[in-house]
């Protein structure tokens, strides 16, 4: 199958021939037909799979005709939980739409709002933001919603897990009913599917990753070793194996700093991205990154979360993640788009539950192999899959006494004692 025979013009056509693709891939040959026909559309994918171009490409074609954006006017929301995640789309857009006349713009915090103003003022046919920041423009008169023709949500799940989700319901409340509504996701939750029930209309459905299962073109084995040595474990791998650039997960933004200090001394050149750093520093580390001056990206997996890095060959869990979806997410990073990848998890014997709870969810057990000189002391247990199905949950009972929320929904009651005896909010929620 061509770009072409999907219904895509000259000008598009052009800039992807520029990017040398050779074909669509499969969730942009299923999305960009739906997406051209003003289909509503809910996709199961992860990084990886080419779904911004599954995306991007379709709303280029349409936005190429139609009413250009007046002032303060947006044809087109995108919106992404991660400002690096917003940044790259940012960036297909102009790679995709190079031979358009479009204006598009990216918002997010962390940086200064007054430069983003003075770009929403003519207008823009496609307006990329992060929820925070997008709700602060809104509340400053910057940007207006009543020329919105295309609304998409990327990475849902993620707009969840970091407490997104009254943000995006006073979005979708300001935008006009009548739009075309495109939903991704790298996993569909009840919770996902409840958000997905307020915003698409009889949607076109496509799974591309089937849920929890990981890219098979991701060679993936672990390596017991004890937790103090795990640092000079890595150190012997980079320069053993001739690794070339490497994306490293760690559990914590300290953790991230110390290994890369470690790293640093010993003459391998690394950086690390995390919730910490500036939005301008982030965003040069994964520039140089990119542009190889940095061999190691030591990053957390908030900031690692969609990155977009191409060709990574080499993927590094220094630290199990807690949540064994993550290690989905990360694993992610490499064997994209069809390459081949490795990813490599430095588990110790302290790690043992988290790496049931990922074999369990990926349905495998991660093949072990001993480094010489690295072995452990403390030796790590065999693994147990637990693949029995999980019981589905049992409906809530109302229970008394019922306390309100702001909003008059009621809460369950471990939120309400999370309410009752901590100020803090319930859910994380990182400012865009
Ligand atoms: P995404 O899933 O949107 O993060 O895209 C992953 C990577 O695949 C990006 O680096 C894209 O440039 C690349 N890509 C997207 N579509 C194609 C395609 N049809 N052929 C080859 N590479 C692609």
């Amino acid at each position: 199958m061509s770009f072409a025979s999907l219904g895509l013009s000259e000008p598009i056509l052009d800039a992807l021939a520029d990017q040398e693709y050779q074909s669509p891939s499969p969730i942009q040959s299923e999305a960009i037909p739906a997406v051209l026909a003003g289909r509503d559309l809910m996709a199961a994918a992860q990084t990886g799979t080419g779904k911004t171009a599954a995306f991007t490409l379709p709303i280029l074609e349409r936005l190429s005709s139609g009413e250009r954006a007046q002032a303060n006017q947006a044809r087109v929301l995108v919106l992404t939980p991660t400002r690096e995640l917003a940044a790259q789309v940012g960036e297909n857009i102009s790679t995709y739409g190079r031979y358009l006349v479009l204006r598009s713009t990216v918002v997010y915090g962390g940086v200064k709002i007054n430069p983003q103003m003075m770009a929403l003022r003519r207008g823009v046919d496609l307006l990329v933001a992060t929820p925070g920041r997008l709700l602060d423009l809104y509340n400053q008169n910057a940007v207006k919603f009543k020329q919105l023709e295309v609304l998409v949500l990327d990475e849902a799940d993620r707009m969840l897990d970091l407490g997104f989700i009254d943000d995006i319901r006073k979005i979708i409340s300001l935008l006009p009913k009548q739009r075309q509504n495109l939903m991704f996701s790298a996993t569909f939750s009840d919770e996902v599917r409840t958000l997905a029930k307020t915003i698409v209309n009889n949607p076109v459905e496509i799974s591309v990753t089937p849920r929890n299962t990981t890219a098979k073109t991701v060679k993936q084995w672990l390596c017991p070793v004890d937790k103090k040595r795990k640092p000079d474990l890595l150190t012997h791998l980079i320069k053993t194996e001739q690794w070339g650039q490497v994306l490293v997960f760690t559990k914590t933004k300290q953790g991230a700093d110390r290994l890369t200090r470690h790293l640093s001394n010993k003459g391998i050149k690394t950086a690390a991205i995390h919730g910490n750093k500036s939005q301008a520093v982030r965003t040069n580390t994964l520039a140089d990154f990119k542009a190889g001056t940095i061999q190691i990206l030591v990053a957390t997996d908030i900031a690692a979360r969609g990155l977009d890095i191409d060709q990574l060959p080499q993927v590094v869990n220094f630290d199990l993640p807690h949540v064994a979806q993550d290690y989905i997410h990360r694993i992610g990073r490499t064997g994209r788009a069809g390459l081949s990848g490795e990813a490599v998890s430095l588990v110790s014997a302290d790690e043992f539950d988290d790496l049931s709870k990922i074999e369990s969810l990926i349905k495998h057990e991660l093949k072990r192999e001993y480094v010489g000189g690295y072995e452990p002391v403390h030796e790590l247990p065999q693994s147990r899959l637990d693949l029995r199905p999980k019981k589905p949950k049992k409906p809530k009972k109302p229970k008394k006494p019922k306390i309100e929320h702001k909003d008059g929904q009621r809460v369950g009651k471990q939120k309400q004692e999370k309410v009752i005896t901590s100020k803090k909010p319930i859910k994380r929620r990182r400012r865009t």
